[in-house]
This record gives structure tokens, sequence and C-alpha cells, in this order.
């Protein structure tokens, strides 16, 4: 008698369990708790994917998002709390993407789906966990979109070859040395041009500038105290470096609004300064990022994983060949 009563407790015990965890697993469905850690807040490309984010998931779920200020450890400490305050899924842009394999681990210990974007981690180290997806760009279709642009330009304005010796004489501005985006970047643009039928040819050495405006406009001042009358056309791995450029080409009378003398300039990025002087006229064009069809695929996709279906169920998302990757296009911008 004994036995069979503490076996109709344990019994009991089991059918409450599992009442209670259906009961959890179904408030957690209808608003699920979603935790968001941003490598830093002050970036203007990353404010676009933010502003996406919170928009796409209102009243889908209830959102907590952190500003990890560009300190990796800082990152690490907000993660530790969201997962204690038990989040349904995470989305992670990663201040350093060197740094995922800890945060991974983390993460798969409890389990939790999670969506990294933009700052992209080794994918083998993604690949351990099975409930883990990456959301990016294709570094190298923005070099080829800017390409794309130069051969535009060339066929458009037959007056920017200065010297008319049918080739487009440049300077390139990259951003970090070592950096995927910017080699890929570099590399793209002027190959792209070149497959275009664009005979290219560098005046100089490339300026590795750190994506930084004031360093790229010394850059410049130095190249057209070298070459002014040569230079045909600036080449910039981001809108940063490109303003840097034209500030150093307007304090000598060109690429002024409604001024005559014009060089061409072309960055990535598409962002707001950029905008504004292409409007002006004195810039060419830019390749934008789109933060918000980022935003929009990262959030369809973690509520597909909180809802246990697959990430990219419904979805019109494809993997690329990594089989965990997600990849959002460019789109070039002229302001045409
Ligand atoms: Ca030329």
């Amino acid at each position: 008698m004994r036995i069979r009563k503490s076996r109709m407790l344990v019994f009991a015990l089991c059918i409450s369990v599992a009442a209670l965890f259906l009961a959890v697993t179904a408030a957690s469905a209808a608003n699920p708790k979603i935790g968001i850690l941003i490598y830093k807040y002050d970036d203007t490309y990353i404010s676009t994917v933010r502003n996406a984010l919170n928009k796409a998931l209102e009243g889908k779920a209830e959102v907590t998002m952190q500003d990890g200020k560009g300190d990796q450890a800082a990152q690490n400490d907000q993660l530790d709390v969201l997962i204690e305050r038990g989040m349904d899924g995470l989305i992670v842009n990663m201040v350093d993407a060197q740094a995922a394999a800890g945060v991974v681990s983390k993460i798969k210990d409890r389990g939790i789906p999670v969506v990294f974007f933009n700052r992209e981690p080794d994918l083998n180290t993604l690949k351990t966990y099975d409930k883990a997806v990456f959301v990016g760009t294709n570094a190298a279709d923005a070099g080829r979109m800017q390409g794309d642009i130069i051969k535009k330009l060339w066929d458009e304005t037959p007056a920017y070859d200065l010297n008319k010796d049918g080739k487009f004489q440049y300077v390139m501005f990259k951003g970090e040395p070592d950096n995927p985006e910017a080699i890929a970047r570099t590399e793209f643009s002027v190959k792209q041009a070149e497959e275009n039928g664009v005979k290219m040819d560098q005046i100089g050495q490339t300026f590795v500038c750190n994506w930084d405006t004031a360093l790229a406009q010394q850059a410049m001042e130095s190249a057209l105290a070298a070459n002014e009358g040569k230079i045909e056309l600036v080449v910039a791995n981001n809108d940063g470096m490109a303003m840097g450029a034209i500030a150093a080409l307007s304090n000598i009378g060109y690429n002024v609004e409604g001024g005559s003398k014009f060089i061409p300039v072309i960055g990535v990025d598409a962002t707001d300064q950029a905008v504004d002087a292409i409007g002006k006229g004195i810039m060419s064009a830019t390749v934008k990022q789109d933060g918000e069809a980022m935003g929009n695929a990262v959030s369809e996709i973690i509520l597909n994983m909180i809802a246990g279906k697959a990430p990219l169920d419904g979805t019109s998302y494809k993997y690329d060949d990594s089989g965990i990757a997600v990849r959002i296009p460019y789109s070039p911008y002229s302001g045409k």
C-alpha cells in the first residue's frame, strides 16, 4: 500500500511538473523575453539596426537591450545578467568577434537560441551550437558595388579622365590593415571596376587611415600636395574617410557646393553626412548597408527559433555556403 501510494504521489508530481512546464512554455511563447547585446550604441549604422529590431519585435517580445560601449568585458557581464534573468532568446552584436567562443559556450550551456549579427565570429565556433545563427553582409559585395559605381562614373562623365590616357587614376583609402571588411572592399572595388572594363591606375600607396576622417584628410592633403591635377578618383572603404578626403579637396577649391572643380569620391555606409554630401553634389556615391533589412532578418529568425521552428522557416532568407549564415545584400546609393 505504502509503495503504491508513493508511486501515485510521484505520478501526480510528474503531471503537475509537466503542466507547469507547459504553462511556462506557453507563456514565454506568447511574449518571449529577448536580450539584445549591442557592441556600442554610438555607431550610425548599428543605430539603424537597433531601431529596426525594436520596431520588428514590438508587441511580439519583451526586449532588454544593452550597450557594450565597445568593451568586451562589459558585454560578457551583460550576457551573464541576461542569462540569469531567464531570456528565451538572445541577439548578440559582439564587441570583439574573437571572443565569441566563450560567449557561445555560456549560451549553449543554457540551451538559449541565439542570433549573432554584424560583427562576424568564426563560423566554425558557431557551428558547435545547433541553436546559433549568424546574420551579416558579404564584405566583397560592398567592394564590387563600388566597382560598379566606378564603371558608371567612368562611362557617364568622360571629363573625369583629366589626362585623357584612357585610365582612371585613383587614390585608395583603407580602413584597417588586417580587417576582413577593409581588405575585401579594397580588393574587390578595383577588381570589379577592371572586370567591368575600366583601366585602373593607382596613384601612390594605399592610405591606411583606420576608418578615420581626420587621418584621411591628412593623407589626402599630402596626396594633393604631390599630385594635384593627377588624381581623378577617390575610393574609400567607408564614408568617414571619404568625408576626410572631401575636406582636403574643398580646402583647395575642389568639391565645393556649386563649385566648378570636382573629383569623384565614393565611400561605403551611407552615413547621414555622406547622404548630405551626395545631395549637395560634393560626393559621388556610397554603398548602403541596409540596417533595416538586417534588423528585420534578425528578429524574424530569433522569433522562429524561440518558437521551436527552423530558423528560416516561413522567411525569404537563405543560408550561404556555410549553412549557418544569412547575408543581407548591400545597395548602391547615389541620391538618384
Ligand atoms: Ca586618366
